[in-house]
């Protein structure tokens, strides 16, 4: 397939694609950038920049610019998306159409600041998306009908509920608890239980290896390294899946209490559409282990993983390139 110069870019708070039409994903990677602070030098980006949290001296900081927000930092996010956008697209290429997925319920001025981003970073003509149809299309459901889906991309910064209908949304939620709370969540325990200080990337293994929102048939065990908050030394002390998973209680709790929310908020109609339907969930969280059984007790309703849950939204950004329902979408 030859080249072409249309780019989907699935901007998310933990990750970053971007989808090139013709050739599917070609980059994902940490959306982490690692400054020099002294010279404003970048160091590295990505995979790279996401080792060095936590382990950088004084003069170096690896910073997550969306992290808490949508664009938290807007500099450093522009410069991240120009070294991306740059190593996707050669020299000499003229340049990119760009289609960014943007979370449900973004505001005016951060639809602006995305779309300013993206420009400055190389792209010729700029168009958003709202993620939950991007993740949606995605993940191979037809939402151009009048029927009732309900989406959740459980991410690192935001939880996006979404329910869609005739290719837009009609009812939606975006929250700031999902995978970067769960690991929050695990470095509280650790210190409440154990005077244990442990790292961000720490918290996350534990999470990924044993953590679960659902109780695993067999108890899993870890070892787990940090700082004794006592005696101020290095220690090691061994914790279970039923530990995690009881450390993750309180985000759970919030996200399928924001689930109900919007499936009260729905018209009837489509609610029962979902209940027939089911709910489907993409997103890096949607792979802790037992969530979707979490979410189906909670609200009685069938849940599905998405297919390739982490790539959903970019996918969708590169079907809906080409897609007629791309006009509605501002
Ligand atoms: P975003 O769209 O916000 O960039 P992603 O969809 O890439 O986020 O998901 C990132 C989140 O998914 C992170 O919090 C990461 O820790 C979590 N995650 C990835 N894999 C797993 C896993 N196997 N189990 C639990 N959480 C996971
Ligand atoms: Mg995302």
């Amino acid at each position: 397939m030859g080249i072409t110069n249309e780019v989907g870019i699935d901007l998310g708070t933990a990750n970053v694609l971007v989808y090139l039409k013709g050739k599917g994903v070609v980059i994902n990677e940490p959306s982490v950038v690692a400054i020099n602070i002294d010279t404003d030098e970048i160091l590295a980006v990505g995979a790279n920049a996401k080792q060095m949290i936590g382990r950088t001296p004084g003069n170096i900081v690896a910073v997550r610019p969306l992290r808490d927000g949508v664009i938290s930092d807007y500099t450093t996010t522009e410069r991240m998306l120009k070294h991306f956008i740059s190593k996707t697209w050669g020299k000499g290429f003229s340049k990119p159409r760009i289609l960014v997925g943007i979370p449900s319920g973004v505001t005016e001025v951060e639809k602006r600041a995305i779309t300013e981003a993206a420009i400055q970073a190389g792209g010729k003509e700029v168009r958003l998306i709202e993620e939950p149809v991007a993740a949606a299309i995605g993940a191979g459901i037809d939402i151009s009908k009048p029927n009732g889906v309900m989406i959740i991309d459980i991410g690192g910064g935001t939880t996006d509920v979404a329910v869609i209908s005739l290719g837009s949304i009609v009812t939606s939620k975006l929250l700031k608890v999902a995978g970067d709370s769960f690991d929050e969540s695990i470095i509280k325990y650790m210190r409440r239980e154990y005077n244990l200080f442990i790292g961000e990337r720490t918290a996350e293994d534990l999470k990924m290896t044993i953590g679960c929102a659902f109780p695993r048939e067999e108890v899993a065990v870890k070892q787990c390294s940090g700082r004794d908050l006592l005696t101020g030394l290095p220690r090691t002390v061994e914790v279970t899946s039923k530990e995690i998973m009881g450390a993750l209680d309180e985000s759970l709790e919030v996200i399928c209490g924001a689930i109900r929310e919007v499936l009260e908020q729905t018209p009837p109609e489509l609610a029962a559409d979902i209940s027939v339907n089911g709910i489907v969930i993409n997103g890096g969280g949607a792979l802790l282990y037992g969530i979707d059984r979490r979410i189906e007790e909670f609200v009685g309703i069938k849940v599905t993983i998405a297919d390739d849950p982490k790539s959903c939204v970019a996918i969708g950004t590169g079907i809906a390139m080409d897609s007629p329902l791309l006009r509605r979408i501002k």
